[in-house]
């Protein structure tokens, strides 16, 4: 199926659109673990921004079936896990 020439006007008006609307956008949630974000080119976006927010994902246990698991229990941060932990212990 060809593609038709749009031409220039409407392509950098499409251009410019969607860099506003990827610029504007609020910066996603999801976050893989440390394996695989190790191994992605956006690694040096997401994981500064995941160890500031004390992301479960930076450890090293915490593999992505395991931060889904705990996301379900409402377990975002190092500091939620570790207060769970404290308390189941007493
Ligand atoms: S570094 Fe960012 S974009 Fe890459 S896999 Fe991890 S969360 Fe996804």
């Amino acid at each position: 199926m060809p593609v038709e020439d749009v031409g220039d006007d409407r392509y950098e008006d499409a251009v410019r659109r969607a860099a506003a609307a990827a610029r504007d956008a609020p910066e996603p949630a999801t976050l893989k673990s440390h394996s695989t974000c190790a191994e992605c080119p956006f690694y040096d976006h997401c994981w500064p921004l995941a160890v500031a927010e004390r992301r479960i994902e930076v450890l090293g246990d915490v593999w992505t079936s395991v931060a889904q698991a705990l996301h379900d229990l409402g377990l975002h941060t190092i500091e939620a896990l570790a207060g769970v932990e404290a308390g189941g212990s007493a």
